[in-house]
């Protein structure tokens, strides 16, 4: 896993609208972020910066050491998970988790990805679901899918953009718990994005406030909400 440094990061849009306005935080290795403002503010922005699926204007981003403004999606190795997560109805969740392996042409024999894949399901609980198709899994079941194929990219760092707010209420929870668990297990560094007060209290070693553009504050949950 890896730190992430944003230092001075700017966005501004083809159309002249700065949406990012000078954003610097330490990340540290191992470290979970939770980035929460209001909508507008700024935050899939930052997130697709980081991600490479956005470019940077200006500053400097850096993983684990190394500067990767210029540097292309995959040779970053950032995991991102997305709110609407797509998977493939006509494959099975183990062809589903392995695609990203599948894609890297040659690069892993079948046995790879067979223990790539059965390590992350297992991480997840989804050893008894391999063979099942994504229409016949719960909500739930499907966010971790997608999580998995996050897993198996042995990425240096998870991003999450708002991945549960499809959820109801009680799926919610659970995966709350799931996503706790699992950066426990795998000491993974993550940036989560949300608007959800439980999930920025519970999740996160540290709150980032995103408003318009600009970092307002970064405290821990408990600073951050013992305020007054
Ligand atoms: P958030 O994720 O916090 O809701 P966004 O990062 O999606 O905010 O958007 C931040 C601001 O940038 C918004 O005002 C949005 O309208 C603007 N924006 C987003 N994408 C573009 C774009 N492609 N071109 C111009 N403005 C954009
Ligand atoms: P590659 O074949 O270059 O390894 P993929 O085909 O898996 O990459 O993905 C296509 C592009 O989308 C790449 O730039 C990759 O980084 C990005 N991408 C795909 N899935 C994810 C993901 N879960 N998280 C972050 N980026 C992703």
């Amino acid at each position: 896993m890896a730190a992430i440094t944003l230092k001075d990061i700017v966005k501004q849009y083809g159309d002249g609208f700065l949406a990012v306005k000078g954003v610097s935080l330490d990340i540290a290795d191992g470290e979970f972020v939770i980035l929460v403002g209001p909508s507008g503010c700024g935050k899939s922005t930052l997130l697709r910066m980081i991600v490479g699926l956005e470019d940077i204007t200006a500053g400097e981003l850096t993983i684990g050491g190394t500067r990767v403004n210029d540097k292309a999606p995959r040779d970053r190795k950032l995991a991102m998970v997305f709110q609407n997560y797509a998977l493939y109805p006509h494959l099975t969740v183990f062809e589903n988790i392995a695609f990203p392996l599948r894609l890297q042409k040659g690069k892993f024999t079948e046995a790879q990805i067979t223990e790539k894949v059965e390590f992350a399901a297992k991480t997840l609980e989804l050893q008894d679901h391999l063979q099942r198709k994504p229409a016949n899994l719960s909500g739930g079941q499907r966010q971790r899918v997608a999580m998995g194929r996050a897993i198996v990219r042995e990425a240096e760092a998870f991003l999450f953009d708002e991945p549960l707010s499809n959820l109801d209420a009680k799926l919610r929870g659970q995966m709350r718990t799931e996503i706790a668990r699992m950066q426990r297990r795998l000491g993974t560094t993550t940036v989560y994005v949300t608007h959800d007060q439980t999930e920025a209290m519970t999740l996160g070693d540290r709150v980032a406030v995103l408003r318009k553009g600009e970092l307002q504050q970064v405290a821990s949950p408990r600073g951050l909400y013992e305020q007054p």
